[in-house]
């Protein structure tokens, strides 16, 4: 929890008992009326007082009217009450006093106190800072872990070598600051690894602490940017301090990007809090003398975001890049995670390496664990590689919603708007191959065309885009032939959006239009909310802008065109696949193959087998334990 919820807490405690306070002084339930003891006296006399209650100390009468109605009022100590309510006929209660006044006092006060306690134990819940063996120390957020909590080594971090390679040396002097420094090496202050989210950039920094055995702090950007006004450049300074005092350490600050972008780019004006804490950073970075022993490692997916500030000589002036891992480093870091899973023997780490191009470190680990799963939810006791191609579809593609109710009418549309994908994406020229395609809704998409780099890739030619062009129209060209123009539905938007951004690309970034040449029209976008970009976007001309668009146009129009004719000349093919899906919902790359020659497909590889991945025709559902033959497909 943060300060936010703290404050909130507070307040609301404050409210409730302010409101138990005014209860207790006005006069209880509603219709009761307060009067003076003079009037009292007088309905007593009137007789038109049934009963009174007088309260344990004597002060306090409430009484009740014949006609219902209630009346309050203090008693002045008047000695010939009891026999004026006797002589009267009113029923009289005189509550019993209890033992003590404290004790009354106690009764009443219960309540707050109850309350107040629950907020203390809510105060020191959140200044442990939730995490086990975390501590929190002074006012700071960042979370010590003492060198003994520590499990993490070099040996849980793969496929990163150069990396680790580079913070060796790092351990080497956190180990022994003062034999380094004695033989001339020279003191690095500030790390930061760069690299896109989920490559074990927070792995690495903990392995370093854990292999050099120096404690831990560590805090996360963000978490200066939820404090309040004011707080932030204290809680650095604070951190700081005590973190000179666990020296040799590491500060370890996550999210870097989350303080540390340009100062004056916000769009709410310059001096905000993010600066005076990225301010305070950089004068506690500067401060080091040298000898204190304590390395501060930064981690950020955006470097082009931070504020150069930051990466001047004597503050993060080291970069380490944790890259995704190619088809080695993912065999190796699946390797790590497998080792806590129980394996068939038929699970080759390479062969799923190499079937997970750009997949990350985290998604690999996640890989693992999603596979386990499936072999669990089977009861099987080894996790088998079907397990495991199973959790890659699940990454890549979404969980399945097979609850998800479709029309007919739908599911027609979504076979052929899939296969219009499919058999683009298998004719056009250095295309990814296509390996498998569903009906099934996965994730927030109603099927799924699913195609898999051959090898790891780190650029795209010109050819190549504009055969994902083609392949991303597929979908809604299908859709236009089959159905007619007013037929076409809105689930091709996530298409067009990637191909629009892709042809645009090709334009402003990547000069690979003929019309406008490699030129640079366009800043790197995205964070225009917070990034610099918002002012310099406009570095190009209007008339400029507008021959973008045109180009852009073209390379689009040309692609839709192109698609047009593909599938009008494969019109066979789109029919054979859009039966074939509708029959089987998920076809896999064989069968995708025999399509591809004009043949009618057999049934998937899996087809029939009870609780396999594959439903029968829907609607045809035999009943449980039926064998499912394998029928031929209707048409
Ligand atoms: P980042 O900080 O770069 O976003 P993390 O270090 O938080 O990534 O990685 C998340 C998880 O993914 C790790 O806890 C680990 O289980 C797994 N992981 C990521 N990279 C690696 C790697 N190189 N080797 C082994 N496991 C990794
Ligand atoms: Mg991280
Ligand atoms: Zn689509």
């Amino acid at each position: 929890m943060n300060d936010l919820a703290r404050n909130l807490l507070l307040w609301l405690v404050v409210a409730i008992v302010l409101t138990m306070v005014f209860q207790n002084f006005s006069g209880g339930p509603g219709g009761t009326r307060e009067v003076s003891y003079n009037d009292f006296i007088e309905e007593v006399k009137a007789g038109r007082i049934q009963k009174v209650d007088i309260a344990p100390n004597g002060l306090r009468i409430n009484a009740t009217r014949k006609d219902g109605s209630t009346l309050v009022t203090g008693n002045p100590r008047d000695d010939r009450l009891n026999d004026t309510l006797l002589d009267n006929g009113v029923v009289v209660n005189q509550a019993l006093p209890s033992d003590s006044i404290w004790g009354s006092l106690f009764i009443s006060l219960l309540p707050v106190l109850l309350l107040v306690g629950v907020w203390i134990y809510f105060m020191r819940q959140m200044q442990q800072g939730g995490g086990r063996g975390a501590m929190s120390f002074g006012r700071s957020k960042a979370k010590l872990m003492s060198e003994d909590q520590i499990k993490v080594t070099f040996a849980d971090v793969a496929g990163c070598d150069e990396a680790k390679e580079e913070v060796a040396e790092l351990v080497e002097f956190l180990r022994d600051p003062g034999k380094f420094q004695k033989l001339g090496g020279k003191i690095p202050r500030g790390v930061l690894m760069v690299g896109p989210p989920g490559t074990g950039k927070t792995l690495l920094a903990r392995a370093i602490a854990g292999e050099a055995k120096v404690p831990f702090f560590s805090i996360s950007g963000s978490d200066f940017v939820e404090m309040f006004v004011g707080v932030g450049a204290s809680r650095v300074r604070d951190m700081f301090e005590t973190a000179k005092k666990h020296a040799p350490c590491i500060i370890f600050i996550d999210e870097i990007d989350a303080v540390g972008r340009h100062r004056g780019a916000g769009l709410g004006g310059g001096h905000d809090e993010r600066e005076q804490t990225l301010n305070q950073m950089l004068v506690e970075m500067d401060g080091f003398e040298g000898g204190e022993g304590v390395i501060v490692i930064a981690a950020t997916n955006r470097p082009d975001v931070l504020d150069p500030a930051l990466l001047r000589p004597g503050r993060f002036d080291r970069q380490v890049v944790v890259g995704l891992p190619d088809v080695k480093g993912r065999e190796q870091i699946l390797k790590v995670h497998m080792r806590k899973v129980p394996l068939a023997d038929d699970v080759v780490p390479m062969t799923i390496a190499r079937g997970t191009p750009g997949f990350s470190g985290a998604d690999l680990a996640n890989l693992v664990n999603e596979a386990a799963l499936f072999a669990a939810r089977e009861n099987a006791k080894l996790v088998r590689m079907e397990h495991f191609d199973k959790a890659r579809d699940k990454i890549l593609m979404g969980a399945e919603r097979r609850s998800m109710a479709m029309s007919e009418e739908e599911k027609r549309l979504t076979a052929y708007h899939e296969a219009g994908h499919a058999i683009v994406g298998r004719l056009v020229p250095e295309h990814d191959p296509v390996y498998k395609v569903t009906i099934i809704p996965r994730g927030r998409a109603l099927g799924v065309t699913m195609y898999l780099p051959e090898g790891d890739r780190y650029s795209h030619n010109r050819t190549q885009i504009e055969s994902m062009l083609c392949s991303l129209y597929g979908g809604r060209v299908a859709e236009e032939l089959i159905f007619g123009a007013d037929k076409v539905t809105t689930g091709a938007s996530n298409d067009i959006e990637r191909a629009t951004k892709m042809a645009r690309n090709m334009v402003t970034k990547w000069g690979l239009s003929d019309e406008l040449g490699p030129i640079a029209y366009a800043e790197d976008e995205g964070e225009v909310f917070l990034g610099r970009t918002v002012a310099q976007t406009k570095n190009v001309s209007d008339e400029t802008a507008r021959r973008i668009d045109e180009v852009v146009r073209g390379i689009l129009d040309r692609a839709y065109a192109r698609t047009t004719q593909i599938l009008k000349d494969n019109m066979d093919k789109l029919h054979l696949m859009a039966e074939a899906l509708l029959t089987y919902e998920t076809i896999d790359a064989q069968q995708i193959d025999a399509i591809m020659e004009g043949r009618r497909p057999g049934p998937p590889a899996d087809w029939g087998k009870t609780g396999g991945s594959s439903p029968a025709p829907d609607g045809e559902e035999p009943p449980a334990g039926a064998p499912i033959g394998p029928a031929a497909p209707q048409a």
